[in-house]
């Protein structure tokens, strides 16, 4: 698809998107609550409900979206693509069924092409935080997906 690649950094200040599902909301918020001196220093968004729960049991700022039902993890996904989401921290069911299950697979595919950090469970977001990038910048080579159009457009 893209054969060059463009470097891309993640600044020290990070914009962390925060989503969890509704049986998993209130292990989020505790999350949350124990990493709170790390996150206080980074920019915090999230999908509706989970923000609005996160920002009242916690005092920290998270700018909320739309619920994730009604396409707040599309809109996190769009923000992946415009480099302005650096870090999901995904709280998902794995028992439970979704309604908006193809969103949430079109967030794990999108950040997977975006090489963003993810976490769907606990312990990955502790090695996240644990992590020396967390508080320093992160270079990273991604595929330069103006280089891809300009071929595609040229070869098809
Ligand atoms: P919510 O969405 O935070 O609005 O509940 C989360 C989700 O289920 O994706």
């Amino acid at each position: 698809m893209a054969d060059q690649m463009v470097t891309v950094v993640m600044e020290r200040q990070k914009n962390i998107a925060l989503i969890a599902h509704d049986n998993k909301k209130h292990e989020l918020i505790e999350w949350c609550r124990k990493n709170k001196e790390i996150l206080e220093h980074h920019f915090l968004c999230g999908t509706g409900t989970t923000a609005k729960m996160v920002a009242e049991h916690t005092g920290l700022p998270v700018r909320g979206f739309n619920s994730g039902p009604l396409g707040g993890d599309q809109q996190i996904g769009a923000r992946i693509v415009e480099g302005r989401v650096d870090v999901v921290i995904f709280f998902s069911d794995p028992l439970t069924a979704q309604p908006h299950d193809p969103d949430v697979k079109a967030l794990l595919r999108i950040a997977q092409v975006y090489d963003i950090p993810i976490a769907n469970n606990r312990a990955t977001a502790d090695y996240i935080m644990a992590s020396p990038f967390m508080s320093g910048t992160y270079t990273h080579e991604l595929p330069d997906f103006v280089a891809a159009v300009k071929q595609r457009a040229e070869t098809l």
